[in-house]
């Protein structure tokens, strides 16, 4: 597998990633020779033939997963921030998620958690899936191709998170599926998915119901005194809804 093997970063902190030591790395600051990457020492200083600066490190999970195969729209980072936080999910917890999509959510999830299951119907994303696990080198995840709505042959979960188009029809296997205090986590684009899960959920007497949040990230541009949020406008990702399993 083509990884990524060192990070480049400049001084003004734009990023380049060297997959291959044994080529010369181009960027549009000019190139850096082959022989250079392959005998720098994280955090030396490297120069390209147009004498632009570089520091070089090893990746970090971060970078690799910044640089992760996509075709389903990926969860925001921001959102994964507030489903670790709400859940305390850590690596002691066993977590599923559905759909896979890319897998992002899940890889993230199984960078911190114990174990990580993932459904996903669509064989095509099945394989990006496997890509980016090989990719970012994951031990801990499983993917099945199963239909959420159908069925969840895991039991004792701590937490479960959907991604899907109908999160209502997965509730009751939700139920089955979760420990008792394990969390049930919903995150969809538009307010009638909203609607139709929390109400489900509040119909299943397995469930508290906590809340339902949208997390609102504005990047701000600092320039010595200049100091402003980013004009850039702030794109809509989705809707984070909260239960907690209570009783079987
Ligand atoms: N959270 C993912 C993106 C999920 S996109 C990420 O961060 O990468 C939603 C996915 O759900 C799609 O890939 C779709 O094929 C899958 N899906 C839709 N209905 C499903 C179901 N009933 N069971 C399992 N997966 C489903």
């Amino acid at each position: 597998m083509n990884t990524i093997k060192k990070v480049l970063i400049t001084s003004q902190g734009r990023k380049f990633y060297a997959k291959d030591l044994n080529e010369d790395l181009h960027t549009q600051y000019g190139f850096i020779k082959k022989e250079d990457l392959k005998k720098a020492k994280e955090g030396s200083l490297l120069k390209s033939n147009t004498n632009k600066e570089f520091f070089i490190f090893n990746p970090s999970f971060i970078d690799l997963y910044r640089k992760i195969k996509r075709d389903a729209q990926i969860i925001p980072l921001k959102d994964i921030g507030l489903i670790i936080a709400e859940t305390g999910l850590n690596k002691k917890s066993r977590v599923l998620d559905a759909g896979s999509g890319s897998g992002a959510l899940a890889c993230f999830l199984a960078a911190i958690a114990k174990e990580v299951i993932s459904y996903e119907i669509r064989e095509d994303f099945i394989e990006i899936v496997k890509f980016n696990i090989e990719f970012l080198g994951l031990k801990n995840i499983k993917i099945k191709n199963i239909d959420i709505y159908n069925k969840i042959e895991e039991k004792n979960i701590d937490v479960v998170i959907l991604d899907v188009p109908e999160p209502w029809n997965a509730v009751d296997n939700c139920s089955k599926a979760l420990k008792i205090g394990g969390f049930l986590v919903s995150y969809s684009p538009s307010v009638p998915q909203v609607a139709d899960f929390v109400n489900a959920v509040k119909k299943n007497e397995s469930f508290v119901y906590l809340k339902t949040s949208e997390v609102v990230e504005r990047e701000w541009e600092v320039e010595e005194r200049r100091v402003r949020p980013k004009s850039k406008g702030i794109g809509h990702s989705g809707f984070l809804s909260f239960a907690r399993k209570v009783k079987n």
